[in-house]
């Protein structure tokens, strides 16, 4: 397909704030897509393979602009100019091609296979030489670009595309299109992209029209699934009433989620965000392998740090760091051991165990797993109807240093990507929030060349909305945590527009902050503002489409 299609497509998407318009004009699209145009559901979302895909374009600012200043015949400085002054790449593109189509006729035809082909040889180079490869890939697109093809390849590159459209509204428009916006078919496609996490695959099933296809959609062991989100209760009390009695109580471990999957004999380890760490947790794949019968599995996890030496717990930001971290791995095993805690059980020797009761479920995991504390280990946990038996066991879980329990009704099935009703949590108080920046400022004096204060923002669905600033926390130097020098490192690539010592930045960089207070404030977008903010870890386990609310938000001010 013509390149120019999509940039229209994107043109028309831009054209109008309104979800349901934009949900008709991308549902007139997908019908008109053939079988091999699939690839080009990646490209909606502005990504050039589905979203687990470990291969990123990994295109900086600095880097488009360079290409833009190639294939236009400007100067770089010109370039920079025009983007402080527009504020968005892809119009600098568009305008600059604009001029230079005035002083030349001739043009290629850009097509979507060929920008795919050319964006993902990016994340293939290595060695000598990468950043001029790059440049001359990008640059051979935008030289063969119209003006408005180049300010959507612009976007695309910089992970900006700003057409306002999600995988929910592509989800809504394959529903739309292919099955009459049947409520069914919407919960059908939602729950095959829950299980395959793949679009073009979904598209393939859903534009034949046929419901029952999409049911057989299924979880593929090695391929990372949306993992099952908790909902929160104040209290013990409040979980029995939601839950039922009896229910399975549990610790709700302060650590980060890891999905184990075994094919065959290779152990595969995701996080929720659905990010292959294997080769970061090599103890772990030793665990598994050597504790846990099955010749196939997905387990669901909780990976806690504890002290060697008086095996006590350790709260999460101890150990955060063993996420990223892809170099000194055997020292970090030792100075930061984890344990495994086992909490479900999603596919057992060729079986999805999905739609098999809670109950069932973590029966199947205490016979299956070896128990060997302080490595792996069905995670703690009482089966009662006894409030007084409750308390007592959250309390327990309390003076253990995790965060409180979780509660399960007993028959519940396995809900990929939902936050359910029928798995809470209950936690005291902690003021803290899962925030994603989108802002930040540059220091000055000693602090010069480093970004120090940063803009915070919670999501409201699909917007995220600003909620306060904050620079302590974080330190200067590295050995003492996370450093103002190792965060800049991060954001700088995913700065999308400056303004004098003001950035803005794409939101990736999920943090946990903990506040004092939460007021009313007319000058940020949630309409809240935190009073002292503080850094405490990064959250590089944790996906957007998971970090606090504005409900929660407004919820806590309640409070
Ligand atoms: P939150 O991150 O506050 O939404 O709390 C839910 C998270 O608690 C889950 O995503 C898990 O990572 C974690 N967790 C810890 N222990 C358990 C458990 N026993 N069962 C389920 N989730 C748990």
């Amino acid at each position: 397909m013509r390149y120019q299609k999509l940039a229209e497509l994107y043109e028309a998407l831009s054209g109008t704030p309104k979800r349901l318009e934009k949900t008709e004009i991308l549902s007139k699209f997908l019908k008109y897509l053939h079988e091999s145009d699939r690839e080009i559901l990646y490209l909606l979302l502005g990504s050039i393979y589905p979203e687990y895909n470990e291969k990123k374009m990994g295109i900086s600012s600095q880097l488009t602009i360079k290409a833009i200043s190639k294939a236009t015949g400007t100067e770089s400085r010109q370039v920079v100019r025009e983007w402080k002054n527009l504020g968005d790449l892809g119009e600098v593109a568009e305008k600059l091609t604009e001029h230079k189509k005035q002083s030349t006729l001739h043009s290629h035809i850009l097509t979507t296979e060929k920008v795919i082909s050319n964006l993902r040889k990016l994340p293939e180079l290595e060695g000598n030489g990468t950043v001029d490869k790059k440049i001359s890939l990008i640059t051979e697109l935008l030289t063969s670009a119209s003006p408005i093809e180049a300010k959507y390849l612009a976007r695309t590159l910089i992970g900006d595309l700003r057409v306002g459209i999600h995988e929910s509204t592509v989800r809504e428009a394959m529903s739309s299109a292919f099955f009459n916006k049947d409520k069914e078919a919407s919960k059908k496609i939602q729950e095959a992209v829950d299980k395959s996490n793949d679009l073009a695959d979904v598209f393939d099933i859903a534009r034949k029209g046929k419901l029952k296809e999409l049911e057989k959609v299924s979880l593929e062991v090695g391929k990372p699934i949306k993992v099952m989100l908790a909902q929160k209760v104040e209290d013990i009390k409040k979980g029995f009433k939601a839950v039922g009695k009896p229910c399975a109580i549990e610790y709700k471990y302060d650590g980060f989620r890891l999905i184990i999957h075994k094919k065959e004999d290779e152990i595969i380890l995701f996080t929720r965000r659905l990010e292959n760490v294997t080769k970061q947790f090599p103890e772990v794949v030793e665990y598994v392998k050597k504790y846990v019968k099955g010749k196939s599995f997905i387990l669901d996890t909780e990976a806690v740090g504890f002290d060697k030496k008086t095996k006590k717990y350790k709260p999460f930001q101890a150990v955060s760091q063993r996420i990223r971290r892809k170099y000194d791995i055997e020292k970090l095993k030792e100075t930061l051991p984890i344990e495994i805690n086992v909490f479900d059980i999603i596919y057992y020797n060729g079986m999805s165990q999905l739609n098999e009761p809670f109950e069932k479920r973590t029966k199947l995991i205490k016979k299956i797993i070896e128990k060997h504390p302080y490595k792996i280990t069905p995670s703690k946990q009482i089966i009662t109807k006894d409030e007084k038996k409750a308390e007592e066991f959250y309390k327990k879980a309390l003076k253990d240093n995790q965060e409180g329990v979780m509660m399960k009704n007993l028959q519940a099935v396995y809900q990929p990507g939902s936050r359910v009703g029928h798995m809470l949590k209950v936690k005291p108080e902690d003021r803290d929030f899962d925030l994603v920046i989108t802002g930040a400022e540059y220091g000055t004096g000693k602090r010069f060349g480093w970004l120090t204060s940063f803009i915070l923002s919670c999501r409201d669905k699909n917007n995220f909305l600003e909620i306060g600033k904050m620079g302590t926390g974080i330190k200067e130097k590295e050995e003492h945590g996370v450093s103002f020098n190792e965060l800049t490192k991060e954001l700088k690539p995913l700065i999308i527009k400056e303004k004098g010592r003001s950035v803005t930045i794409k939101p990736k960089i999920v943090i946990a902050v903990t506040y004092q207070e939460i007021q009313k404030s007319p000058n940020y977008s949630s309409g809240f503002a935190l009073r002292f903010p503080r850094f405490t870890a990064l959250r590089p386990d944790k996906p957007l489409s998971e970090i606090t609310t504005l409900n929660e938000v407004k919820k806590e001010f309640e409070r």
